[in-house]
């Protein structure tokens, strides 16, 4: 692999740039893989990356059904912060948000990680309370996190509306410094041509159709272009998790719904931070190109369309312009869905699954793409050791019967 560098891009910018490689090898499939990922997203490039790169295990394919990153982690609205409540949480997440920090360096490819600081608004007593515990459990955790008063939300965020006349008063807000965006291509783009350096077959248009399983093993994995075997399996298809789990035989304690965004046109830079209110159900943040990108909670029903509906576009707008009445004249520019895939106590599952060489990364929900690096990291320790790793231990399927759950529909920041 072509190390990307200022001085390949003046030497190419000099030359027409005819000396560009491929940024990954589109492969064919191989009849057999030590392991085989299945799911194309950021979960599921990062773990075959991890696998090569931490625990030499290169004989590894990534099935895709459509193009890499064409699922949740081309949808999403990028936030990227570890400010959850209990402490398994904060360790995973936190671990996540450490990888971001050189995540760039570490793929040499530039993902545009910009730690602009995620606050969360705090609009009634519940709020303040909860927000304030928040900030005491996280800093025991060794996290970063700050109580805001008013005052300060508003030196920090000058365009939010917190005087005595707004519709929600703001009566503080949480702040993490090192939270902020990505750019969720990149991420995808920078682990596929990573892991693909390192000898990873990336194979997109590769639907996973079934399963042959023996003795309590997946003997083989059939696709639309053909059948493999693989010493292990692991299954990273988010809001199609229950999907293939039900055609592997198992079931799972998993909702799919549908969660949209949209974009405003363009505008000058106006907002250089990220902003979320759980009370109203909307966060906002302003991409690089300018457009606001605003997200909101999820469509109630259980669904698979890539496509959300109006009632929660209508309630997203009416609370933006509540917290920022000046972006009233803002046009909008396009909206999107994605399918994501939640548990009953709104944190992830990684781990093992009842057969025994299939593992399982899901459960995401509205809030896996800041957990990307992270996650692929602990479900490659996972597949290659075949235990979980201890980030990822309390986080097993077991926690359905155990009766451990993680709790973090609080930390969700809108509601689902
Ligand atoms: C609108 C929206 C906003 C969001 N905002 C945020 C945010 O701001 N911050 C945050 O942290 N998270 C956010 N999320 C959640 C986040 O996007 C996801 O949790 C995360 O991207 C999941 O990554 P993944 O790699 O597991 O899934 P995906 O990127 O969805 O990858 C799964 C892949 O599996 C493939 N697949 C499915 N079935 C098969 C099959 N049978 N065979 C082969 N391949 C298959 C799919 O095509 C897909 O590409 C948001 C999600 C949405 C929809």
């Amino acid at each position: 692999m072509r190390t990307y560098s200022a001085l390949a891009l003046l030497r190419e910018g000099l030359s027409g740039h005819r000396g560009w490689q491929r940024a990954w090898a589109d492969a064919t499939p191989k009849p057999h893989y030590d392991v085989v990922i299945i799911g194309g997203g950021g979960h599921g490039l990062a773990t075959a990356h991890y696998l090569a790169a931490e625990h030499g295990i290169s004989n590894v394919a990534v099935l895709e059904k459509g193009w890499i990153g064409g699922g949740n982690t081309g949808r999403n609205t990028t936030i990227v912060r570890s400010n959850y409540l209990w402490d398994e949480s904060a360790r995973l997440y936190d671990h996540a948000l450490g990888l971001w920090e050189g995540l760039s360096d570490a793929l040499n490819y530039n993902v545009m990680f910009s730690q602009r600081g995620v606050m969360n608004l705090a609009h009634n007593l519940g709020d303040v309370r909860e927000g304030k515990r928040r900030v005491n459990a996280l800093r025991l955790n060794g996290v970063d996190s700050e109580w805001l008063e008013p005052a300060a939300v508003k030196a920090f965020c000058p365009p939010l509306e917190v005087g005595a006349a707004a519709r929600y008063p703001v009566m503080g807000a949480t702040l993490q410094r090192r939270a902020g965006t990505a750019r969720h291509d990149a991420v995808a783009w920078g682990y596929a041509r990573a892991a693909s350096a390192r000898g990873v077959d990336i194979i997109q248009n590769c639907e996973v159709t079934g399963f042959r399983r023996e003795g309590g093993r997946i003997a083989a994995i059939e696709t639309t272009r053909g059948s493999m075997t693989a010493g292990k399996v692991g299954m990273v298809v988010a809001g199609h998790s229950s999907v293939l789990a039900d055609m592997a035989g198992f079931r799972l304690p998993v909702e799919s719904h549908t969660l949209q965004a949209l974009v405003s046109e363009p505008v000058k830079p106006v907002l250089d931070t990220v902003v979320m209110s759980n009370a109203v159900h909307v966060y906002v943040s302003q991409s690089d190109k300018g457009e606001l990108v605003i997200g909101a909670g999820i469509d109630d029903y259980l669904s698979y369309a890539q496509r959300g509906s109006f009632p929660v576009i209508e309630h997203q707008m009416g609370a933006l312009l509540a917290l920022f009445p000046s972006f009233s004249r803002l046009r909008m520019l396009r909206g999107w869905g994605g399918t994501v895939d939640i548990c009953p106590d709104a944190s992830p599952i990684i781990g093992r699954t009842p057969l025994d060489n299939l593992f399982i990364n899901c459960g995401w929900g509205t809030g896996g793409f800041k957990a990307t690096p992270g996650s692929g990291h602990v479900f490659a320790h996972t597949i290659a050791r075949g235990e979980p790793h201890p980030l990822a231990a309390p986080f097993g399927l077991e926690r359905f019967t155990s009766g451990r759950l993680i709790d973090e529909h609080g930390a969700a920041a809108v509601a689902h």
